[in-house]
């Protein structure tokens, strides 16, 4: 069992260890003195984990409802919150009562958005079930839904009170959702931790996986505390992240997953900073090694004019230009602020 204490204005635990997920009533209750507990999760979730988080929490003493969703991006919409909403309220939810968020990073951001603004806020656990949102979603209390012109438009920072990571939820994902969680564990390896790399260089990750978790939280909890509302440091995360959703919106959010993108973008920005003499010599060949190694898609079929010209909507776009996330080797990264008229004379 490993134990990640998170400071920010809410501090709280985020545990990570093999079959917690059959105990999460125990952890749950050291938190939260609530009679009800909503679970709330999506149609491929819920037949797998649902029952057993239900019963361990009525095991703790709460009574406990399901509220299940269609699974996909496209249901991270506030229709669907209005339904959630609608369901607290048919199951007498109150402030003091709680709701576990127990799926992918779609129902994490959801739960999280539902329960930052249910009776103007009310207490949620996060059990991430995918790799995405174990190493990177579920940490940080972002909180939100899509609107029909972007995604992430609408959402809260509102912290979890605690996090229980099952790694053995991974052993039976699809390979594209190992790949999803894979781009954002190199992007930590590139932003802060050289060794952290190397050891996905060197080792099979998957063989190590909850170890490799652990310090991706770690990472993303360091940044986080400095800057829980993202307005500074929090921005080194986004590191690949500019190019990688202009690539997931060319593919229309379906043919490359957020992960894949976020690697490809990575390899992108790296291959033009190393080319600039800002980046030490080498690195991009360092991160095509291992996007292959871990049977990453490494070549995007957009140019760069299509890629930049799809960035220009980008949310993290303030004023007349972005924020880009540069290496100066691995490990260590530095944000750049470029213009939108600078833009091809930079990128070229
Ligand atoms: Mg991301």
């Amino acid at each position: 069992m490993k134990t990640i204490d998170v400071q920010t204005g809410r501090p709280y635990k985020i545990y990570i260890d093999r079959g917690i997920m059959n105990m999460a009533g125990s952890y749950i209750r050291e938190v939260s003195d609530a009679i009800r507990a909503v679970i709330v999760s999506d149609s491929n979730v819920a037949p797998f984990y649902a029952d057993r988080v239900a019963a361990s929490l009525r095991e703790y003493g709460f009574e406990t409802s399901l509220f299940v969703f269609e699974a996909g991006e496209e249901r991270k919409r506030l229709s669907v919150i209005e339904k959630m909403y609608e369901h607290f309220y048919e199951h007498n939810i109150t402030r003091t009562d709680i709701v576990v968020a127990l799926g992918g990073g779609v129902t994490g951001d959801m739960t999280g958005f539902a329960a930052a603004t249910y009776l103007r806020g009310i207490d949620f656990v996060q059990i991430p079930t995918t790799l995405l949102s174990q190493v990177d979603s579920s940490v940080g209390g972002k909180t939100g839904v899509d609107l029909p012109s972007g995604k992430n438009l609408v959402g809260a920072f509102w912290q979890p009170v605690t996090v229980l990571i099952d790694p053995e939820t991974l052993s039976t994902l699809p390979k594209k959702y190992m790949n999803d969680g894979m781009g954002e564990i190199i992007k930590y390896g590139c932003i802060k931790s050289p060794s952290l790399f190397e050891k996905l260089e060197k080792e099979n990750a998957f063989d190590i996986i909850d170890d490799i978790i652990y310090e991706c939280v770690c990472i993303k909890r360091d940044v986080v505390v400095n800057d829980e509302r993202d307005r500074g440091e929090r921005a080194i995360l986004n590191f690949g992240h500019t190019f990688g959703h202009a690539i997931e919106k060319l593919g229309g959010y379906s043919s490359v997953s957020h992960g894949e993108a976020v690697a490809l973008g990575s390899l992108l920005i790296t291959g033009i900073t190393e080319n600039k003499g800002i980046t030490e010599e080498g690195t991009t060949d360092r991160i095509l090694s291992l996007l292959k190694k871990y049977d990453m898609p490494y070549k995007s079929e957009y140019t760069i004019h299509q890629i930049l010209e799809a960035t220009r909507g980008d949310k993290k776009s303030s004023g007349k230009g972005l924020n880009f996330i540069f290496l100066r080797e691995i490990g260590t990264c530095f944000i750049n602020r470029i213009s939108f008229d600078k833009f091809v004379e930079f990128f070229g």
